[in-house]
């Protein structure tokens, strides 16, 4: 058994169906980022977390989906976006013919904030490595981010969301396309925004080849 297969088995994940060559970086980095950020004292959230909400998903997706940080269901579950905001997520995703299992969706952070406040610069800088890797990992033909603090994280700016969407942005010096859409928990609060997920994936739809 390879080096790989050997640590793949240690972690209960099932490699009988795997031969070496489809083990490939992907799977084996995946998991063992996962169980870092699994074990991660790195910032003042884990002495509150109750688990760590890693991401879910296709990690060989092409759409890789960035929110905020982990809310009260999903420290519960481990899971990101469950709840209200998830189950509008999942069906703006539908709306276009995805579920949940064709993207790969994560946080800007990956321990809830206290009291569901904005993670703090220190947080968001102490858990880059982790989405930056994640980044790397899946490699996804574009990246959405939902809401400010997400877009302020990958793209750097302060500009408000208004004028953050509707454009084609870059992930830091890559060629990854990144869109930037209002947040979902946004959306249920100002109900009669909604519409402009729906322009958002429409620009997405017209500008954008994910196939
Ligand atoms: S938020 Fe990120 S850096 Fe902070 S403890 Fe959790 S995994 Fe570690």
């Amino acid at each position: 058994m390879s080096r790989k297969k050997e640590l793949l088995s240690l972690m209960n994940i099932d490699v009988s169906w795997l031969n070496d060559d489809v083990i490939g970086k992907n799977i084996f980095c995946f998991e063992d980022l996962k169980l870092d950020a699994d074990n991660c004292q790195k910032c003042i959230l884990a002495k509150t977390r109750n688990k760590v909400v890693f991401g879910k998903g296709n990690n060989n997706s092409k759409i890789l989906i960035i929110g905020e940080a982990p809310g009260k269901e999903e420290d519960l579950t481990a899971e990101p976006f469950v709840g209200r905001a998830g189950k509008l997520l999942t069906e703006i995703l539908l709306s276009i013919k995805l579920t949940r299992d064709d993207v790969y969706i994560t946080n800007t952070v990956k321990c809830r904030p206290p009291e569901n406040r904005n993670p703090s610069n220190e947080e968001i800088k102490s858990c880059a490595s982790y989405l930056d890797q994640q980044i790397e990992l899946i490699s996804p033909k574009v990246i959405i981010l939902l809401g400010k603090v997400a877009a302020e994280r990958i793209l750097n700016s302060s500009e408000p969301m208004a004028s953050l969407r509707q454009k084609i942005h870059s992930y830091k010096n890559t060629n990854i396309p990144t869109l930037v859409f209002y947040h979902p928990a946004y959306l249920l609060r100002s109900p009669n925004e909604k519409r402009k997920v729906w322009e958002d994936l429409i620009f997405m739809r017209e500008n954008i080849n994910v196939s």
